[in-house]
């Protein structure tokens, strides 16, 4: 695609929206960014920080309208993309219609609120936009118990978050469906030692507690779950994303998300679009919806790659998360099973390696952020067993 003359038009301005802009603004493209958000970019984990206090709103805008200007993106800030013409090469939006050259799909995911009675009673919320970070610490302000919906890595970080903001001053805990904490990334063990941790901090966790209602007459007041009914002033969901795919929701392909190929272009009802792409949250790629920052980004730089004429491949993103737990940083990498385990415990650092024909394949991590970050290391690079006391520093 030539690039003087190129329009690049991307919805969405969240994390892949934002990469992808300045790697095709750096290459010279014309890039307009459409976005329903007010605001230019801020990354959704310093939401934690905002209400957890560490930071104020106007610190956690990453980038200001200079930043856009230099780079030659034009931002859209308060439109909503209503859908996507791919025979005409046009946007639609609430306020108007833009033509693209090429499109790239960035619309991220919304979070899932399971549809049970009660979700919409005040004081239900889900955190993903500075707007909900808002209403849940003005709320939280006048409120007693707060329950949270979900024991990932998002659930605990709110209700880490949230007792560093208001102490004994809220009655916080967890409701999760499966028997542990952050199922998806503990073992039994490990995430016996994260419930203590949790526990120790002054949260109540439920577990194989799934949340079936919401009771209360306009507010929220209680919760009912497997276990029996709980008073809650606040619920918080943190159970999941759903992508946000309306926008080409009568053209593409969809199952989970937007399904795309290896070069990151979307698959068409019809066929594979040759000018329309997707990265980050919205995109299903081999039946996978990552749901991280990382993925999005990476994503992104493909997507730019090939938008700007490149052949890039996408090979998939390895799965991580790092969850500041109260002082404690927690870290699952990888696939937590194989062959093998091998296990170092020290005072308050648990490390947990997984193997596959003597290469690390996964980790998990529990008490230092820097050991997270090597055996994240070692799993990304397939490395072998042997190099892994060195990594670990032990
Ligand atoms: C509180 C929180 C903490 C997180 N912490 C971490 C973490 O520590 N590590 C990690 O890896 N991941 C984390 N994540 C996940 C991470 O933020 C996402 O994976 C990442 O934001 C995905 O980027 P994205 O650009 O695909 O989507 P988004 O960041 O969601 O951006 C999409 C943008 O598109 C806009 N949009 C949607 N539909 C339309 C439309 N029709 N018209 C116009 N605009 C539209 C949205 O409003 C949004 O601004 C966290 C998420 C949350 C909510």
């Amino acid at each position: 695609m030539s690039m003087d003359s190129a329009h690049v038009v991307i919805l969405g301005g969240g994390a892949a929206g934002t990469v992808a802009a300045e790697r095709l603004g750096e290459k010279g493209f014309h890039v307009s960014i459409i976005t329903d958000e007010r605001y230019p970019y801020y990354s959704r984990s310093s939401l934690i920080d905002l209400i957890a206090g560490d930071v104020n709103e106007s610190e956690i805008i990453k980038h200001g309208e200079g930043w856009y200007e230099e780079r030659g993106i034009a931002l859209q800030v308060g439109e909503r993309v209503t859908g996507v013409n791919p025979f005409m090469k046009k946007v639609k939006t609430d306020a108007g219609e833009y033509e693209y050259d090429a499109l790239l799909v960035a619309t991220g995911a919304s979070p899932l609120i399971p549809q049970i009675p009660g979700r919409d009673l005040r004081g239900v919320f889900a955190l993903r936009h500075i707007e909900d970070a808002r209403a849940i610490l003005e709320r939280c302000d006048a409120a007693h118990r707060v329950a949270i919906v979900g024991g990932g890595p998002l659930g605990i970080e709110v209700a880490a978050a949230l007792t560093k903001r208001f102490g004994g001053a809220l009655e916080i805990s967890i409701h999760e469906r499966e028997g542990r904490l952050m199922p998806a990334y503990m073992d039994a063990e490990t995430a016996e030692h994260l419930r203590e941790i949790v526990e120790e901090a002054g949260v109540k966790v439920h577990l194989n507690s799934e949340v079936v209602g919401l009771n209360g007459t306009l507010q929220v007041s209680e919760v009912v779950a497997a276990g029996g009914r709980f008073h809650a002033d606040v619920v918080v969901f943190a159970a999941g994303i759903v992508p946000n795919v309306e926008p080409l929701s009568s053209c593409a392909m969809v199952r989970r998300g937007i399904v795309v190929d290896s070069a990151l272009r979307v698959e068409g009802t019809g066929g594979k679009y040759r000018d329309i792409w997707a990265a980050g949250d919205v995109v299903e790629w081999e039946g996978n919806v990552y749901g991280t920052a990382r993925a999005a980004v990476e994503q992104a730089e493909v997507a730019a790659e090939n938008i700007a004429g490149g052949s890039v491949k996408y090979h998939g993103t390895v799965r991580s998360h790092t969850v500041r737990c109260f002082d404690t940083y927690v870290t699952s990498v990888g696939r937590i099973s194989g062959e093998e385990t091998l296990k170092y415990r020290e005072e308050d650092l648990t490390v947990k390696v997984f193997l596959e024909k003597g290469v690390v394949v996964g980790g998990i991590v529990i008490g230092s952020k820097i050991v997270g970050v090597r055996v994240d290391e070692a799993v990304r690079k397939g490395l072998h067993v042997s190099a892994i006391e060195d990594i670990l520093n032990l």
